[in-house]
């Protein structure tokens, strides 16, 4: 927990997070039409996302298993009756006037999410819900020195809102449960959580409060598109409100948006009641009833999650918590380390992967499905090391020639000579030749034990590094003492 320090002491930061998920769906909500990102505007339209007369509305049937597997995923309650209302507001870009949604009756209820903290503890944050609702269109300003344009292709697009409890107590935890909250839905499969490409947004609701005191009125920061932003428009937010309240001055309830330029929050409209959108179920739609067999069907399907695989790690392969987790963040590692570990040293192979493999994609700005190192060569890497035809020196330039080439490591330990030198005869030769040319250093040694290091990193590089170091130890240690 981080209190905010003001004037008359610790504030508590209390914070509810509103999370906007994008269905993986080839077709949007209600309608057939594609839902690809980055098509050309008005390309994706069908008559029903347009809104024109008449139109009625079908329920597509993978955006409610979609919802189902993600609400099984976050321990949620599922309802087998569920309901779609009208919300009526008035946006340009919105041309029925209002956006079917789920108010009373959504489709999952509550629920929970482990969220891991940066000191390797874990919290438990409730979910309030989570409902189906559909995206709307989009302005574009910046088309025409007048006049705004309008893009449906988003219109109609499924969402799921996963509305959380006010259980976050700092900017810290707020990014935890993002973290894992897409984590948990890209091992579904039910949205591809990418923040920037506006696939997973998220409202932040801030209050502050007197530690253990009554909550305090709220604000809601809106569409805030990455976890760093989300962390500055918390702090910001938070120190605001301790300073009006300070200042004698009280909060009012509204909507702000967060200027990533100037990193701070302002006020973009009074905060409107539920009442305001005269919520009422869809005439166009029945209730939407599921049967306990279907649930329990996709239940039966789900992967297995992030914080099973991560007991997994721990259990199975000796792993720590701390390097468990940084393997089971995205799926595709976990899934790369596995297939690296199987039959292998697996403390090795995690230092392996968490350590040069992802130094490797940072490096190269790529994610691990376009590795130039598969996992079947950084595997024979390994075994190159056990069988001790190469050294753990050797094995860095080697990883190195295998990003630049993309080659079996033992091919390219045949092509370039990199092969260990145990032959003890070559070992005591390359000694022989330091000791000769080095007479001052030896006479230091005698007086100075901690030189033998120097002589050690001597035959090392006289040797291009490819003498077994055990064996350069041993002989080396009896050629000096002789
Ligand atoms: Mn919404």
């Amino acid at each position: 927990m981080s209190m905010i320090k003001g004037e008359t002491g610790d504030w508590e930061i209390v914070l509810g997070l509103e999370v906007h998920a994008q269905v993986i769906s080839d077709a949007k909500l209600f309608s057939g039409a594609p839902t690809a990102f980055g098509a050309a505007p008005n390309t994706q339209v069908s008559l029903v996302d347009a809104a024109m007369p008449g139109m009625l509305p079908v329920i597509n049937k993978r955006c409610v298993e979609q919802a189902v597997r993600t609400g099984l995923g976050l321990n949620a309650r599922i309802n087998l009756r569920s309901v779609f209302d009208r919300k009526n507001y008035f946006y340009a870009d919105l041309p029925a006037g209002y956006q079917i949604s789920q108010y009373k009756d959504p489709i999952v209820g509550e629920g929970e999410v482990e969220i891991d903290l940066p000191d390797g503890q874990t919290r438990s944050i409730g979910i309030e819900r989570l409902h189906l609702e559909q995206d709307a269109g989009k302005s574009l300003h910046d088309q025409h020195p007048t006049q705004t344009y309008v893009d449906l292709n988003r219109s109609g697009v499924a969402l799921m809102e996963i509305v959380s409890k006010p259980d976050m107590r700092s900017a810290d935890e707020a990014a935890a449960y993002l973290t894992k909250l897409r984590s948990i839905v890209r091992y579904l499969g039910t949205c591809d959580g990418n923040m920037d490409e506006g696939s997973m947004r998220c409202d932040v609701n801030v209050s502050v409060r007197k530690p253990g005191g009554e909550l305090g009125t709220r604000c809601e920061i809106k569409n805030v598109n990455s976890i760093r932003f989300v962390r500055q428009a918390i702090e910001f937010e938070a120190r605001r409100q301790v300073e009006i309240i300070e200042g004698g001055g009280r909060i009012v309830q509204e909507t702000r948006l967060f200027d990533p330029g100037r990193g701070e929050t302002r006020s973009m409209r009074s905060k409107e009641d539920a009442h305001d959108y005269r919520y009422f179920p869809d005439p166009d739609l029945l209730p939407l009833t599921l049967t306990q067999e279907y649930v329990d069907g996709i239940k039966a399907g789900l992967p297995e999650l992030p914080d099973a695989k991560k007991a997994r790690f721990g259990k199975d392969y000796g792993l720590s918590p701390y390097d468990a987790g940084v393997l089971v963040a995205e799926r595709e590692t976990a899934a790369f380390f596995e297939s690296v570990a199987r039959g292998r040293d697996a403390k090795q192979a995690a230092n392996w992967v968490t350590g040069d493999f992802f130094a490797m994609l940072k490096r190269r700005g790529v994610g691990i499905e376009d590795s130039p190192v598969s996992a079947d060569h950084l595997g024979k890497l390994l075994d190159l090391i056990g069988d001790g035809t190469i050294s753990g020196r050797i094995a860095k330039d080697l990883f190195l020639a295998m990003e630049e080439t993309g080659k079996d490591p033992a091919s390219l330990v045949e092509e370039r000579g990199l092969k260990q030198v145990t032959d003890s005869g070559a070992i005591e030769a390359a000694i022989k030749a330091v000791i000769d040319a080095n007479p001052g250093q030896v006479a230091a040694y005698r007086a100075k034990p901690t030189l033998f290091g120097w002589f050690v990193g001597q035959v090392m590089k006289s040797t291009g590094g490819k003498a077994n170091p055990k064996a350069v130890n041993e002989l080396l240690k009896k050629a000096l003492e002789s």
